[in-house]
């Protein structure tokens, strides 16, 4: 397990404490805030530095303002609504630097229990490539950082990774649930351990199955890469998606599970339809017999049977991707029933959506309360179950 300073580990009394959140927020045409969930998953973090006298220094990024300074990707409203849920007044500090006169104004009469909120961390092009003068200018704020946004851990920028290499640095409340719990589902799971993969092309997917294979008892198979597999065991599959130069790595993969003993399905039933969209042609058919002028958009219901009989029995539960096109409804069925599959597992199974299109189907069908976790970062957790350190929780201190 890793052994990262925690932001209970360091003393924040008198403090200027800069916090890297994740405020990427969902906003309407207005600018109003439309789930502000992830403000409240900062808010553990934030209410421990202020009542620990800390001064609070918060930043983020927001959308893809491509490194220039841009109205649209402004944190105003994050400001206020951080306002709103602190009952006290956050400085927003609007500088199209970031790091520019309002900032340092704000910062330098600050006292403890204030709250400072910088500017989108992405009106500077040096934030995602970690440049290191953008990174000395925002650590020069501080005294110590902390790192509570797990969305961007797996990539080394300026705000994460360069300041964490300047400031002494800890990890916020956020980040370490998301890193305790997939942790030991990774490297000490309860048994069985079952990962469920969809999406929609197997290339995304290869060394998190390969990483996978050493790990888990089961894998299911699901989404758009079902028909690669499909075609590695000598099915044909009309007009699906298929990725011709990943059959033999599929082969490789059915092979190894087999050596390893490790169970790796493949649905064996399938919703095929006549086009890419909701309303057209339909047909349930055995992964084996897909016409050939159709094509597998979604998982069929003895898949689904299956999937949910094998979630029953396990212990530890990974989800990552959909198992068809749930955008369009008539190809959801597969994914909300996996999604309630995990909602109804065993009491005492620890069940985590790794984020993103997964996450989505679990909050959209009402069953978010229901998981052990629900990750916030897609990316990040995916790149977790492939085995890889991830840079920004590699550079924090250890303990
Ligand atoms: P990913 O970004 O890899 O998680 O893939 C998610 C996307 O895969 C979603 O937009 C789905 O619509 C798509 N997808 C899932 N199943 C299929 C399928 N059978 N054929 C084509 N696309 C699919």
């Amino acid at each position: 397990m890793l052994n990262k300073k925690s932001v209970e580990d360091i003393d924040l009394k008198g403090k200027k404490v800069l916090v890297r959140c994740d405020f990427n927020v969902p906003m309407n045409d207005d600018r109003e805030i439309t789930n502000d969930a992830r403000i409240l998953g900062a808010m553990p973090t934030i209410k421990y530095v202020l009542e620990h006298g800390g001064k609070l220094i918060l930043m983020s990024h927001l959308g893809r303002p491509k490194g220039q300074p841009n109205e649209k990707y402004s944190l105003d409203p994050v400001a206020k609504r951080l306002s709103e849920l602190l009952n006290k007044e956050v400085i927003f500090a609007a500088d199209d630097e970031v790091v520019g006169e309002n900032a340092k104004k704000a910062v330098e009469s600050m006292k403890e229990g204030d709250v400072v909120l910088l500017q989108n961390t992405r009106f500077r092009k040096e934030e995602t490539k970690n440049g290191e003068d953008f990174a000395k200018e925002l650590a020069s704020l501080a005294d110590v950082f902390v790192n509570d946004a797990f969305g961007t851990a797996h990539r080394a920028h300026a705000s994460n990774v360069g300041v964490s290499n300047i400031l002494p640095s800890a990890l916020g409340f956020l980040v370490k649930k998301e890193i305790d719990i997939m942790g030991k589902a990774m490297s000490n799971p309860e048994r069985p351990f079952v990962a469920i993969l969809g999406g929609a092309k197997v290339s995304d997917k290869i060394s998190v199955i390969e990483n996978l294979l050493n790990k888990a008892d089961t894998i299911l198979i699901g989404g758009g890469m079902t028909y690669t597999f499909l075609v590695a065991k000598g099915c044909s599959v009309g007009t699906s998606l298929l990725e011709e130069e990943k059959v033999e790595f599929a082969k490789e993969l059915l092979n190894k599970a087999q050596e390893k003993g490790v169970k790796l399905l493949i649905p064996v039933d399938t919703v095929a339809a006549k086009e890419f969209k909701n309303d057209t042609e339909i047909k349930i058919v055995k992964s084996d017999s897909i016409p050939d002028d159709m094509m597998g958009l979604d998982i069929g219901p003895e898949s689904r049977k299956l999937y949910s009989n094998i979630v029953k029995e396990a212990k530890t539960v990974i989800w990552n991707g959909p198992m068809g096109v749930f955008e369009m409804e008539n190809f959801a069925g597969g994914t909300n029933a996996v999604a309630h599959a995990l909602a109804d597992a065993d009491a005492d199974a620890v069940t985590i959506i790794g984020g993103g299109d997964s996450a989505a189907a679990v909050e959209n069908s009402g069953l978010a309360d229901k998981m052990t976790h629900i990750s916030t970062g897609g990316g990040a957790s995916l790149e977790f179950f492939e085995g890889k350190e991830l840079p920004a929780i590699a550079a924090i201190n250890e303990k």
